[in-house]
This record gives C-alpha cells, sequence and structure tokens, in this order.
C-alpha cells in the first residue's frame, strides 16, 4: 500500500472549516468515517492504489476536549472506541481530523505520536485490517491528509479531491509538469495556467466511444486532460460515419474498434496525452478496476445497464459521473413535419438527483440488457417469445447535435473546476431543446431513493457486492 488519495464532499468540508478552523485560533478535531476503494491494478501506472471516501463526520465536542491551545489538542477516546465497534460492524473505518490554525502545513511529531497510537486501537479491536485516515486543515485553507495502516506505517496521501458543487484538488506537491505550455497558451488566457495543469493530472473516464461520446474526447484531448481511459466494446460501422469523429469507411470495413480509433485519433494529435482502452462491458472485473482509479466520468452510453451502474459508481465512490444523453424524434404539427431533440447533461453526485429520480433509466431495459449480455441464448428464446422488447428501430442522430451535448458536458465540467460561470454557475441537470433553440433545467423528486436519497452509502467505497448490484 502506498499511492493513496482522498475524496471530500464540499459540504463535509464546509462543516469541518466551520468545526475546526475558528477565530480564537484553537486547535479542534473530528472523527471522520471513511470507506475504502482498493485497486489492484491502476490502468494509467499499473501500481495498486487505496482512495479513501469520508462518508462522515463528526465533530469532538466540547465535554470531549481535555485540553487544547493554538499549538495542541487532546480529547477522551471514549466515543473513539464505540465507533470503532460501530466502524466493525457496519463495514466502514474510522479517522480523525484536527486544525492547525495557525500552522504549520504539515504533521508534528505529536500527531505521530498520537496516531501511531490510535491505529493501534484499531486493530487491537477490529484487526490488523483496520486503517486509520488523518486529515489535517490549516488556517491558511491548506490540507493535508495520510493514511496508517499500522502503527509503523503510514502513507502521505497524494491528493484531496471534493465533490458536490466544486471540484476542488488539494495536492500534496504538483500532480505533473504542466505540458507543452505553448498548446495551451491561447487556452490559459482564458482560464488561467493553473486549469492547464490541474487537467494535466486528472484521469477522466469516456463510457461510449460513439456520437457524443466521439466529439467530448476529441476535446478533452485538446482540452489538455493528461489520462484518458475509453470504454466501448463496439466496432465502427458505415452508419456511424456520420458522427464518430475520426472514423473512416476503411475502419467501417476492416471492423475496426472504436476505441481504436478514438485512441489513434488522439495519439495523432501529439498532445503526450496518456489514452488507456477497454473493449469489454464496464461490470467486469478489470474495468472496475479502472474506474475506480478515475476522477471524473463522462457516461456516453445508450445502455440502460450501464448507466444504472455508473448512476451507483458516483455515490459509492465519490466520484462525479457526467451523463449525457440525446433523443431525437421526428414530430408533426399541425401538417408541419419538425425535428423535435433533447440533449441533456446530468450530474450525478451527493447532493444532486440521480438517474433513477430522474427517470432516464428504464429499469426493465436495463434487467433485459443485463440478461442479453448473461445469457444470450435465454435472451433470444424469450424475444422470440415476445417477453423482451428487443433492440428497437436504430435512433435518429446528426453530428450537429450530438456535437453539441457532447460540448455542454464538457463546460459542465470546465465549471466544477474553475468556476467560469462565478461560484453558483454549477447546473445539476440541463437540457437543450433543439427543436426550440433554449435550454431548461427540469428538476427531480428525491426523497426516498435508495441512492442518492441514502447517506449512508455515500462514499461507501468497496462493498461486497460490487456496488450492491445483484446479479
Ligand atoms: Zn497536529
Ligand atoms: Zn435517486
Amino acid at each position: 500500500m502506498s499511492v493513496v488519495d482522498v475524496a471530500i464532499q464540499e459540504s463535509h468540508l464546509r462543516l469541518l472549516n466551520a468545526e475546526l478552523v475558528r477565530a480564537d485560533n484553537i486547535e479542534r478535531a473530528a472523527y471522520i468515517l471513511f470507506g475504502t476503494s482498493r485497486i489492484g491494478s491502476d490502468p494509467f501506472s499499473g501500481e495498486p492504489r487505496v482512495r479513501i471516501s469520508i462518508k462522515e463526520v463528526l465533530p469532538v465536542t466540547h465535554s470531549e476536549i481535555k485540553s487544547a491551545d493554538a499549538r495542541h489538542v487532546s480529547w477522551s477516546t471514549e466515543r473513539y472506541a464505540q465507533l470503532l465497534a460501530d466502524a466493525e460492524r457496519l463495514g466502514h473505518n474510522v479517522g480523525i481530523a484536527h486544525s492547525h490554525p495557525c500552522g504549520p502545513e504539515t504533521f508534528s511529531t505529536q500527531d505521530d505520536l498520537n496516531e501511531a497510537e490510535l491505529i493501534r486501537m484499531a486493530q487491537n479491536r477490529n484487526g490488523s485490517d483496520a486503517l486509520l485516515a488523518s486529515l489535517l486543515i490549516t488556517g491558511g485553507g491548506a490540507m493535508r491528509a495520510r493514511l496508517w495502516s499500522s502503527p509503523q506505517r503510514r502513507d502521505d496521501a497524494l491528493f484531496i479531491r471534493t465533490i458536490g458543487g466544486r471540484w476542488r484538488i488539494f495536492a500534496n506537491a504538483p500532480r505533473t509538469s504542466g505540458g507543452d505550455g505553448e498548446a495551451w497558451s491561447r487556452q490559459s488566457l482564458a482560464l488561467g495556467p493553473a486549469f492547464n495543469e490541474l487537467v494535466r493530472g486528472l484521469r477522466v473516464g469516456v463510457v461510449g466511444a460513439g456520437g457524443t461520446g466521439s466529439p467530448l474526447l476529441q476535446q478533452l484531448a485538446r482540452l489538455g486532460v493528461g489520462n484518458i481511459a475509453i470504454f466501448d466494446p463496439d466496432t465502427v460501422e458505415v452508419s456511424n460515419l456520420n458522427r464518430v469523429y475520426g472514423a473512416t469507411r476503411d475502419d467501417a470495413e476492416l471492423r475496426r474498434s472504436k476505441i481504436e480509433v478514438a485512441q489513434r485519433e488522439i495519439n495523432r494529435m501529439g498532445l503526450g496525452t496518456n489514452v488507456v482502452t477497454f473493449d469489454d462491458w464496464i461490470g467486469s472485473e478489470r474495468c472496475r478496476d479502472a474506474l475506480k482509479s478515475l476522477d471524473i466520468i463522462f457516461g456516453c452510453t445508450d445502455d440502460h445497464d450501464g448507466r444504472g451502474l455508473l448512476n451507483r459508481l458516483a455515490y459509492y465512490y465519490l466520484i462525479p459521473v457526467i451523463d449525457v444523453g440525446l433523443s431525437l424524434r421526428v414530430t408533426e404539427r399541425h401538417g408541419e413535419t419538425r425535428l423535435d431533440g433533447d440533449g441533456r447533461v446530468t450530474v450525478l453526485e451527493p447532493g444532486a438527483s440521480c438517474l433513477l429520480c430522474r427517470r432516464v433509466i428504464d429499469p426493465v431495459i436495463a434487467s433485459e440488457e443485463a440478461l442479453r449480455r448473461s445469457d444470450p441464448t435465454e435472451y433470444e428464446r424469450r424475444k422470440a417469445e415476445a417477453y423482451v422488447r428487443g433492440e428497437g428501430n436504430p435512433a435518429p442522430a446528426v453530428i450537429s447535435f450530438t456535437t453539441s451535448v457532447a460540448t455542454m458536458a464538457l463546460e459542465e465540467m470546465i465549471q466544477r473546476l474553475q468556476a467560469f460561470r462565478g461560484t453558483d454557475g454549477a447546473i445539476a441537470n440541463r437540457v437543450r431543446r433543439f427543436g426550440f433553440a433554449e435550454d431548461v433545467r427540469p428538476g427531480a423528486k428525491t426523497e426516498h431513493c435508495r441512492i442518492c436519497g441514502n447517506p449512508r452509502i455515500q462514499g461507501a467505497g468497496d462493498i461486497e457486492p460490487f456496488l450492491g448490484r445483484v446479479g
């Protein structure tokens, strides 16, 4: 275990700042409950990784504090023992956060000693797999994190990533060298040089390299995203050539895969982008590790079952998913034929409604797709007997509309990272009505949702079965 990073909701970070960094400049502390995501092999580096996702923040109360001043805080560990018991039962871990209101921006020798004692307690109580995460917040707004896997072993987190409105990265050290500055000099003028460095270090996934995925991939690479993972099991067909960027008649005739074409087109740009590709179903063992390694995922698939998986992943692993959808229909009104079309961009993250609540996923179609994958013979039998609906007619598609909705999705990512529309400019769900040349923002009801309305699963990380999905 060595490469560690942390994901935390903006709301939890606000709570930590409000509780731990106050005007009196006295050190304060909180417990954090966290899930873990263990990655066997990171798709870009090949290294194993551990990601921490924070589920809950529980401030240490006034009555628990034994003594505190600007340079130290000590408190009774009575509640820690109780939290460890709960953690064992519920399958998460317990960590701590504390503040250095007047610095230093690093953990102190006293912190090292205290935390070694806390991990010893955790492992005595819950076994040698128990972990202790520790966050440090300073008065200057800096953050550090580390993970203890034994009283002797601690690893500094490479970065802390926020989700839930803004997507900020607090890096321990510069994440990457800036890349080719000249290639992005015009972008710098618009979004600032820090933005270029930020996106260079990002790991972005695109699920589906077709109509909306391919323009998105082109734009992500040219935006300067340093690491891109592409997921698509399909090959190029002649009927894709009206909208898949870079695809040629040769690709269709030779039945080249969409991921191969997408990777080739990005490599041809010569921008030094790391591209990894996956042609299996995103629920496969190999794809799970890759998905769990990403910082941002775009869902550009028509597959309801695939959407359902990404819908859960966003909340369980605190990895934001930007889901893209396009539906075009030819309608007739008052004897006039029109093209009615909706392009939709939905951001999935804690605090925002999920695709089930927005009725984007049809659970019946999703289960039919799952059957087609797991038992094709049974699927064909039911189709012949008309128990399942089958694939239906091909959907209409025009390059201007597929590209437009991909661009909307990318703009939303830029907003979350850089706030070009201002700090309140994030849009959770945006629909472009092409037939009316207007954008709308439909809401959703989320009250009793078992995914987006359920704080217990948000940041849960690895559980059995994966994402709580059965079958
Ligand atoms: Zn300290
Ligand atoms: Zn929901």
